[in-house]
């Protein structure tokens, strides 16, 4: 399969200054050179560099338009095969005429992640790496591109490694005493492995809990603003945008369609619904009612409760209240520029003193009080810890906890003195489901199915 050659346009589709047609395998070299027309000959053309020239027809000898092309001879490739990369002007006919041409020649169209599926293949990366690569094309924050950018670089596979490594010692060392099997012997090697299974567990437990904050990193905190009519609702979210701009979604050019809308406090996405949805959101008591509003809550990951100080608490608000008790919630005492009227201590008993944030939106005072909260709620107040490792892939999540109980049954199983040859079973388990991670013992199928999910071209 690895001996075919693989073309894909890999920019995206429509008008553009210019889009890259790539070409990998074997033959990319020969092929693209004998449609190609320049000073130097393709096939004499040294790696890494970049040759001006026009593609033409064979047949006939039309020109077809007018390129830049890079050759990258394997290894030193993302696919650790020859690549060429075509640079042509960005209109869809341009596109077309050029990959219509390859494709009558010794080239093949990738499948959707192949290139990636072949820099894995090839060993160039491990499959965690390969997510992380689909990671760094779908983040919606800078801050979810850096995690993903990392853990291209490596950061989880080094982690997973030495983990690895632990576990492999210990059935090494198991093996030796099935070997020797004197009853001292075995009793020392169950303290032994009990030792090797906490501190494995613990390195996985560390990155179990970063990936709570992977998840938000990467898909955005959900939140609900709600309460009653007037209470400052539009105010606080117009303020929360104005202060930090959105990204991402509002591309001039792109697709309008878009339901999501990114506001970013201290590095941590915020989504919100679009206009329409906000408005459905925030107005929620007013539309529905506070009965039906339970419901819009469930998706949420945070929802802010938006209090009136200078009114006393309405019944709708305790019923709020309510329907908030064990949800991450912060409650927003507004209008403090105001003589306030509610009843500070009720709400501290209730939700804690560091769930309330007073707040004047008007004045913009409290504004800093929140993003705080938000932070500190989220994310322990300490995402600034750079060099962490943010486990944020379902799949390597899955897999963890999978390795991390087989630990806890191998742990167990040496408490009880069981034969050792049974726990080495629970060890091996877990080295295994730790090697799936990165690849090293997964199924075909599931390598299909993770690079299916790929984009064209990439
Ligand atoms: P919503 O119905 O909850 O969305 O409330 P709005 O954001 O539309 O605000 C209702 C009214 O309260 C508007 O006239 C705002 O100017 C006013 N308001 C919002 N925040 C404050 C505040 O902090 N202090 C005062 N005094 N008025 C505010
Ligand atoms: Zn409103």
């Amino acid at each position: 399969m690895l001996s075919d050659t693989i073309a894909a346009v890999s920019t995206a589709v429509g008008e553009g200054g210019i889009a890259i047609i790539r070409v990998s395998g074997p033959d990319a070299v020969a092929e693209v050179g004998r449609l190609m027309r320049s000073r130097t000959p393709l096939p004499e053309a040294a790696s890494h560099t970049v040759q001006y020239g026009h593609i033409v027809d064979p047949q006939g000898g039309e020109v077809m338009e007018e390129v830049l092309v890079t050759v990258m001879r394997a290894p030193r490739s993302f696919t650790m095969e020859d690549v060429v990369e075509i640079s042509t002007h960005g209109g869809v006919i341009s596109v077309r005429r050029v990959m219509d041409l390859l494709l009558q020649q010794r080239i093949r169209l990738a499948e959707p992640g192949e290139f990636t599926k072949r820099a894995f293949l090839n060993g160039r990366i491990d499959l965690s790496q390969a997510e992380a690569v689909m990671d760094l094309i779908r983040s919606k924050s800078d801050r979810a591109f850096s995690v993903a950018l990392k853990q291209v670089g490596g950061s989880l596979s080094q982690q997973i490694a030495a983990l690895r490594q632990t576990l492999l010692e210990t059935l090494a060392h198991i093996e030796v005493n099935i070997d020797y099997p004197e009853h001292d012997v075995e009793a020392l090697t169950a303290e032994y492995i009990k030792t090797r299974c906490t501190e494995v567990t613990e390195g996985i437990d560390r990155l179990l809990k970063s990936a709570q904050q992977g998840k938000i990193l990467r898909e955005g905190i959900t939140t609900a603003i709600v309460g009653r009519p007037n209470v400052g609702k539009s105010s606080l979210l117009n303020a929360l945008a104005r202060e930090n701009k959105a990204i991402v979604t509002d591309i001039p050019g792109t697709t309008r369609d878009v339901i999501e809308e990114y506001v970013t406090i201290n590095h941590i996405p915020l989504r919100l619904l679009d206009t329409a949805g906000i408005r459905e959101t925030m107005d929620l008591v007013e539309q529905i009612g506070v009965e039906r509003s339970k419901a819009a809550f469930g998706e949420a990951d945070l929802v802010l409760l938006v209090l009136n100080a200078s009114e006393p608490l309405h019944d709708d608000e305790l019923e709020l209240m309510e329907q908030i008790r064990g949800r991450q919630a912060l409650v927003i005492l507004n209008k403090m520029d105001l003589p306030s009227a509610l009843d500070r201590a009720e709400l501290t008993r209730r939700f804690g003193e560091e769930a309330i944030v007073p707040m004047s939106v008007l004045q913009e005072q409290g504004l800093d009080k929140l993003e705080e909260a938000i932070s500190s709620l989220f994310l322990g107040g300490k995402l600034e810890s750079g060099d962490l490792t943010y486990v944020s892939n379902v799949r390597h999540i899955a897999l963890l906890k999978k390795a991390r109980q087989s630990l806890r049954d191998a742990y167990d199983a040496a408490e009880q003195l069981i034969p050792i040859d049974m726990i080495q079973i629970d060890v091996r388990l877990a080295w295994e489901q730790l090697g799936e991670i990165v690849g090293d013992t997964a199924a075909d199928s599931l390598l299909d199915q993770i690079f299916s999910q790929f984009c064209l071209g990439k």
